[in-house]
């Protein structure tokens, strides 16, 4: 078999079971040797999303492509596809070089072929030294190193990972996180799907989140943009941290319990009710541009940062300060402020498309 050419296409793909559906209408794209992270609370529809791929479930209507061709039919075995999963399911009485030979003989890689393959896959991820180990004589992070040389070893020119770091522990995760960027720069070409509940592998990880709630694709960008320029409240909130604001559109800008802020309105119409984002660490303490007081309701020492919550006008807004000098007293007035272009306007409670 010829090496299929990259990329993956969900064309109005929906799955449901029974009558509820659980993917409704995905439209999306991901580019030949693009990481793509879905990312979204548990139930919205990722996994079954990436099942659609891998022809594990077969959708109630739409089509998927791989490259140019149309594999909605095709059984899993003849996608050439490479998946992993949270569980690694790795056979646990074969050694870490027969679990990579199982898949290419499941691929029906000719037999002299396999000990070469399996052996750059193995080097590929880092695994040469363990080869003829049992899975249990390796921590999880090693074994799921060797989940993902058998799913490169057939040469997919799609991966697929489903929370492939949720089953490890934090630091694990980390330094897995790190390999997985080494990976995707050493196959510039396979394009990956990763399905993950947590921001900071899809800001670490991906070119672009697709964010899914409810069995909808909510929003699509780079982590970036959608940090800087989310267009709805959900994906605000899921992606980092935001002050979401209740305000109504005038001339000059917007109005929150009244006070007047400057920031850009774009083609909101005047008068509108929206939301406005403005991302905790963008916010200031004493006066500025746009001032907002309250009284200050609690301080946390992050680290990194001290959190302070600030009652406005019955609204609860948050600021992460890097520099705090001298932390005001709880329950004294305190003002915030923030700038008006690290303002974002969304349109009040259009939280789906
Ligand atoms: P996510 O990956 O975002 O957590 P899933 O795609 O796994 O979400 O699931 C989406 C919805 O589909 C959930 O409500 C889940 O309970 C339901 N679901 C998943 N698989 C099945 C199945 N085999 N039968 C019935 N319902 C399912």
């Amino acid at each position: 078999m010829s090496a299929p050419a990259g990329g993956i296409r969900f064309e109005k793909v929906s799955v449901a079971y029974g009558q509820h559906t659980v993917l409704d209408q995905l439209d999306l794209t991901v580019a030949p040797g693009e990481v793509m992270a879905l990312l979204g609370p548990s139930g919205s529809g990722k996994t079954t999303a990436l099942r659609a791929v891998a022809g594990f479930v077969a959708p109630a209507s739409g089509r998927v492509h791989l490259g140019d061709r149309d594999v909605t039919d095709l059984p899993p075995y003849r996608r050439g596809i490479g998946m992993v999963v949270q569980s690694y399911a790795l056979f646990p009485h074969l050694r870490v070089e027969e679990n990579v030979a199982f898949g290419l003989r499941a691929h029906k890689v000719p037999r002299r072929e396999i000990p070469g393959r399996v052996a750059e896959a193995l080097e590929l991820t880092g695994m040469a030294d363990y080869a003829r180990r049992h899975p249990r004589e390796l921590s999880g992070g090693q074994q799921q190193r060797v989940a993902i040389a058998r799913a490169l070893a057939i040469k997919p020119a799609v991966l697929l990972l489903d929370e492939p770091l949720s089953a490890l522990d934090a630091q694990l995760r980390s330094g897995m996180l790190a390999e997985l960027a080494r990976l995707h720069r050493e196959l510039p070409d396979v394009s990956m799907l990763y399905v993950t509940h947590d921001q900071v592998e899809a800001l670490t990880l991906a070119d672009r989140i697709a964010v899914m709630d409810r069995a909808r694709l909510v929003d699509v960008g780079t982590p970036q943009e959608l940090y800087r320029r989310p267009r709805t409240e959900f994906t605000a909130s899921f992606v980092g941290n935001a002050n979401l604001l209740p305000v109504r559109v005038t001339g000059a800008g917007v109005s929150f319990e009244g006070v007047p802020l400057k920031v850009a309105t774009g083609a909101a119409a005047e008068g509108a009710a929206a939301t406005l984002c403005v991302r905790p660490h963008l916010v200031g303490l004493g006066e500025g541009p746009n001032t907002l007081r309250g009284t200050l309701g609690e301080v946390q020492w992050r680290g990194a940062v001290h959190r302070l919550y600030v009652d406005v006008a019955g609204h609860r807004v948050t600021a992460d300060l890097r520099e705090l000098k001298e932390t005001p007293a709880l329950g004294s007035d305190v003002a915030l402020h923030f700038a008006p272009d690290d303002a974002v306007l969304l349109d009040a409670g259009v939280s789906h498309g």
